[in-house]
Formats: structure tokens, sequence, C-alpha cells
């Protein structure tokens, strides 16, 4: 029997129309979420992706701004725009598209948007709170997926997760957040060996690599659940995932699609994160 498609488009729409809900009911407090989109540089991959969170901020009726930097912009001119947008109060979360340039310091940068408003969760301070259990803000990738499992009624506890991928976007946290839903949990790895031997073990495979065909039917077990996270382009244009999908999908019980899976929970979990920043911040003003 074939998998069952985790449609994340159709799922992200719901949590949109949840989350315009609670806009709503925030601006007749005199809340307006808003959300700052920093790109530095002209890549077209990352253009795509602002555009595609601005949109979704549009349709949210979540205010947005996105600041267009030039490749030459120096670290000092991106580390004093942070600091302005720090002390807006205004500004909800602040977003500094990735990759930037190789002159400007990454980890500099993260480390200076103000961790309240740290819309991806990536600074050391949240990314540390999520680490021992108390993050309030949760990295949008892994926090999509989580949302993906938990509203299909996936079991989680108990399970055998697999990540491939130990990025600090989305394996590790990944990693992270099935531990704290007491999963029993695989990192695998560029250098780990026997790819095959460990994906086959998953109860739930989450792959996040970047590598078209990296997941074949011959590495996992029959109902297995697939999240693929990955996003290649194909020499045609077609963008697919890891896994190979139409053979993966004879054998697990349930799979998410590329495109239409993790790519639109993402950007949902970013406009849930944003209202969450905004009401936090409101209810600190409150308490100063
Ligand atoms: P990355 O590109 O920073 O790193 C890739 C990871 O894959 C590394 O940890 C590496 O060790 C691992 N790896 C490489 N070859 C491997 C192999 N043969 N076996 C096992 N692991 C291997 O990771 P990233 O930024 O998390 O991106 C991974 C993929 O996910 C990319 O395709 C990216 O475009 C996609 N992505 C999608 C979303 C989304 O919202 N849909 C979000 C983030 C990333």
């Amino acid at each position: 029997m074939s998998a069952k498609i985790l449609d994340g488009k159709k799922l992200a729409s719901e949590i949109k129309e949840e989350l315009k809900i609670e806009i709503a009911q925030l601006k007749k407090t005199g809340i307006a979420p808003g959300l700052v989109v920093i790109l530095v540089g002209d890549d077209p991959a990352s253009k795509i992706y602002v555009d595609n969170k601005k949109k979704a901020c549009e349709e949210m009726e979540i205010n947005s701004q996105v600041f267009e930097m030039p490749e030459c912009t120096t670290e000092e001119e991106l580390l004093k725009l942070i600091q302005k947008l720090n002390a807006d109060e205004k500004t909800h979360g602040i977003l500094v598209q990735l990759p930037l340039p190789k002159h400007i310091d990454e980890g500099k940068i993260i480390e200076s948007i103000d961790p309240k408003k740290d819309v991806d969760c990536f600074h050391p301070e949240n990314v540390g709170k999520l680490s021992i259990g108390i993050g309030k803000l949760l990295p949008c990738t892994p926090a999509g997926i989580m949302e993906i499992l938990k509203r299909n009624n996936i079991e989680i506890s108990g399970r055998e997760c697999v990540v491939a991928g130990k990025s600090n976007i989305v394996g590790k946290p990944m990693a992270m957040m099935f531990l704290e839903e007491n999963a029993t949990v695989i990192v695998a790895h560029i250098k780990t060996e026997n790819l095959g031997e460990i994906t086959k073990r998953a109860d739930i495979l989450v792959t996040a690599v970047g590598k078209a065909g990296l997941i074949k039917k011959d590495m996992i077990k029959k109902g297995v659940v697939v999240v693929d996270v990955g996003m290649n382009r194909l020499s045609n244009g077609k963008l697919v995932g890891d896994a190979d999908f139409e053979n993966v999908k004879e054998i697990a019980s349930a799979i998410t699609p590329v495109p239409g899976g993790v790519g639109p929970m993402t950007v949902a979990m970013l406009m849930k994160n944003t209202v969450e920043t905004a009401k936090r911040l409101y209810k600190n003003n409150l308490n100063d």
C-alpha cells in the first residue's frame, strides 16, 4: 500500500488561519506583530526565500519590512542596523537571511540579535534553552516537522528517530526536539558509515542533507514515517527532496512531499514565532 502523503501545504494554511484569528485579536489590544527581514547580497535562492516570507506576512497582515543591502555591506553597517531594530518597539522579529557574504562573521551577527526577537531561534541563548527543554521559541523547520507529526497523530515517544544531517538549522535542533519528546535518537552525517544500516532502524526518518536520491527504498523499514527536508534542484528544473519519493512511498507508511511538505510549514512557523515574540515583548513592557 502506498504511503499517506503528509500535506504540509494544507497544514500550513490551517495554521495560518488559526494565526490570523490570533493576530486580529492582538490588534484589538494594540499589538501589531512586526517582522523585519534583512537580506545582504543578491543570492537568487535567498531572494526567493525572503520573497516567500514577505508574501506570508502580507497574507497574515503581519507588518513586514525587508532591508535589501548590497553585497559590499560591512559587518559594522549590519550590526548598526540590528542594534537599531533591537531597540525599535514596533519590530518584534528580526531575521537575517543566511548565508551572509564571506566577509561578514555570521556568528557575530546572530549573537547581536536580541534573543527575544530571534524568530529563527539561532541565537546561542535560545539554542541553549532549547537544549535544556525550556525553549519558548523553536527553530522554524524542526518546529514545522513536529507540527506535521503531531497533527497527523504520529507517535514519537519511545520510537527510534533517525535524523540525517547535523546542521545547526535543522539536524541538531531536530534531534534535541525528538529527545525532548522521549524518542531514541540517532543523528547521521557525512562521516557516518553504512547510512542504510542506520536509516533502516528508523520508525521516523528525517532527512536534511541536500542530496537527491540519497534515501532509497532498500534503506528503510516497512511502515517508516519519512520527513524529507531536502530541497534539490535537478538539471531539468524539477525540485525534489532527498528521498527517492516514488519508490520510498511504496514502503513507508507516511511521507512528506517536496515541494509541499516541510517548506510551507517552515514559513508558517516563522509567522507563529513572530506572533509569539510580539506577545511576549508586549508582556515584558507591561512588567517593566
Ligand atoms: P547543510 O546543507 O548545512 O548540511 C548538510 C548536512 O548533511 C551536513 O550535516 C552533512 O554532514 C550531512 N550529510 C552530507 N552528506 C551526507 C550523507 N551522505 N549522509 C548523511 N549525512 C550527510 O544542512 P541544512 O542547511 O540543514 O540543509 C539540508 C537540506 O535541507 C538542503 O537541501 C536545504 O536546502 C534543505 N532545507 C530545507 C528547509 C525547508 O524549509 N524545507 C529548511 C532548511 C534546509
